[in-house]
């Protein structure tokens, strides 16, 4: 197999989208109008600083494809949260809502910023302005944004209250809100949890006991941080785990109460006395069973493929390991399971947020959990039989699958 050279972000998309297309025959005026974003949108956010300076910073909304719904995805708030990037994850949305078959299509926004260094008043204020720019497009059956990397409850929040005080109260606008705001029970630790049923599955596939099975987890934040306990309750074992403070390993399993209330006190997992530090890119060269890449895109890269040392690789990330990555990693017989299907927990549980916004009717958490593993579990087993079936990779699967959804919705519809 040709190991592709390392491409953008949005190239890698295309580059999965168009192996889709390929394989399941669409046509070029189809494969034209889907490759590309419906809208895409750049905002200029002046906001005065808490020093009493200006300060004007970009923000971004790309609608990809809304063929089988609203547009939905996060909003992310980083340095690196630039237009190519962001239109990457739109189109990544689009593929994600389709292969879990929920009733959305995908979108995604950014603000190229550091929240880390900003005060809670300069968030709001670069939030609230943000969403009173993009208002026109966004509303419950137009475009629903929720968090990502940067953004949390908080955020969605104050872009809720933005929303509606141009459109009478809109809860459904956005998801992943605070309980108090129409908020899902499940909501916040759905994606880590989506992470470890998806683990759990494969477990079962590639006949890997979970009992005793070595985990690795880069990126301890919101996805990372829960798939890890979820994991650990599961028997498995967590041996090391990283952030940007740098990573901690323990080969007999790290104590995850002791290294939360760590984290809760020093703001980063590194210096937990309950393991020995390691770097990012030891960390990511660890044997262990499964390596969950859980923190930003381009992890793993042509230049780290030849390091893993795990016997599978699970997306909890978006795009964290290259095309080029990924070839190095089959070539090697190393399985990636893939992001559209491994953290599409959070867009799930989304999903059942606007339903009971709609329904202003509220589910309980048995519910949620209930429905939102028989989504998953369904995707997963749909995925390993095509994989299976057609001797592909479980991406290429993935893709063949959630492109073909969209095709067909995109087809009905008729074109012009
Ligand atoms: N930001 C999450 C993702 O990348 C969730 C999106 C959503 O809930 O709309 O899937």
């Amino acid at each position: 197999m040709a190991i592709p050279t390392e491409m953008t972000p949005f190239q890698a998309v295309v580059y999965y989208f168009d192996q889709a297309c390929d394989r399941l025959g669409v046509n070029d005026e189809i494969r034209a109008l889907m490759c590309t974003p419906d809208r895409e949108v750049r905002v200029e956010l002046p906001v005065r600083m808490d020093d009493g300076g200006l300060q004007v910073f970009i923000g971004y909304r790309i609608q990809h494809n809304n063929a089988r719904g609203p547009y939905k995805g996060g909003v992310r708030y980083h340095p690196e949260a630039d237009e190519e990037e962001v239109r990457a994850l739109a189109s990544l949305m689009t593929w994600k809502t389709a292969l879990v078959d929920i009733p959305f299509g995908g979108a995604k926004g950014g603000i190229q910023c550091d929240p880390r260094s900003m005060s809670s008043r300069e968030l709001q204020t670069m939030t609230r302005r943000f969403t009173h720019s993009i208002c026109q497009i966004i509303g419950v059956n137009r475009d629903v944004p929720a968090p990502d990397v940067g953004t949390n409850a908080q955020t969605m929040a104050w872009m809720m209250a933005a929303y509606s005080e141009e459109n009478g109260y809109s809860p459904g606008v956005v998801t992943g809100k605070p309980m108090e705001l129409g908020g899902s029970p499940g909501r916040n630790e759905a994606t880590g949890k989506g992470v470890s049923l998806m683990v759990r599955e494969a477990a079962e596939g590639f006949q890997i006991p979970l009992r005793d099975a070595t985990v690795v987890v880069q990126g301890f934040g919101n996805v990372g941080s829960w798939a890890a306990k979820y994991l650990d309750q599961m028997g498995c074992r967590i041996i090391a785990v990283s952030d940007v403070s740098g990573g901690v390993r323990n080969g007999g399993g790290l104590d995850l109460d002791g290294l939360q209330a760590h984290l809760d006190s020093t703001g980063g997992v590194f210096g937990f006395s309950g393991g020995d530090a390691v770097t990012n890119e030891e960390l990511l060269a660890l044997e262990c069973d499964f390596l969950v890449p859980a923190a930003l895109g381009g992890a793993i890269h042509s230049g780290n493929a030849a390091n893993i040392n795990a016997r599978l690789v699970v997306e909890g990330a978006n795009h964290p390991v290259t095309p080029g990555a990924e070839a190095v990693l089959t070539q090697r017989g190393i399985p990636c399971l893939p992001d559209l299907l491994v953290n599409a927990g959070g867009v799930t549980v989304s999903y059942f947020e606007w339903a009971q916004n709609i329904q202003r009717f509220p589910w309980d958490l048995e519910r949620v959990n209930k429905e939102l593993e028989d989504i998953l579990v369904r995707a997963y087993r749909a995925v390993e039989e095509k994989a299976k079936a057609e001797n592909i990779t479980f991406r290429e699967s993935a893709f063949a699958i959630a492109v073909e959804r969209v095709v067909r919705a995109v087809e009905l519809q008729g074109l012009p």
